[in-house]
């Protein structure tokens, strides 16, 4: 018989094994990267954005099988979405995928690295494009204080 956290524990390992939107998108609109030193994961996340939505999104770099497996389920909730629902993407939708709410503290910097390396992206980005300071100061927050 397998449990739920056995079944999640498979998806986690097949993620790590053939992560989704892994590459690069040479004519980006925006790229970013960032690490978490402690396990040594290493992302970078590239945008392609059209009309205000990401069209397409792309990950390399290296990393442990959560923080894999988490930035393959990132780049595909993402991809499509509208930059206002972009923002709106919080931790536990990335989480409750891969049954990870519960993640002991020292993993979840693994497994909220690629959303972080996102909102830092898309404030990138936006920082280009927006004319509004008090929502810059609200994204930056909210990429600084994710874990
Ligand atoms: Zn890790």
């Amino acid at each position: 018989m397998s449990s739920n956290a056995d079944i999640y524990h498979e998806i986690i390992v097949d993620y790590s094994r053939n992560p989704i939107n892994y590459g690069k998108i040479e004519d980006h609109d925006v790229t970013f990267h960032d690490s978490n030193p402690l396990c040594g994961d290493s992302i970078d996340i590239d945008l392609k954005i059209n009309d205000e939505k990401v069209t397409d999104i792309k990950f390399h770099g290296k990393g442990c099988a959560i923080c894999m497996a988490c930035s393959s389920v990132l780049t595909e909730i993402t991809k499509g979405k509208s930059l206002d629902d972009v923002r709106k993407i919080e931790k536990n939708d990335v989480l409750s995928e891969l049954g990870l709410e519960h993640l002991q503290a020292v993993r979840i910097k693994c497994a909220l690295l690629s959303l972080k390396v996102l909102k830092s992206a898309l404030y990138t980005y936006l920082g280009k494009h927006l004319e509004n300071s008090q929502d810059m100061d609200k994204l930056k927050d909210e990429a600084a204080n994710l874990y």
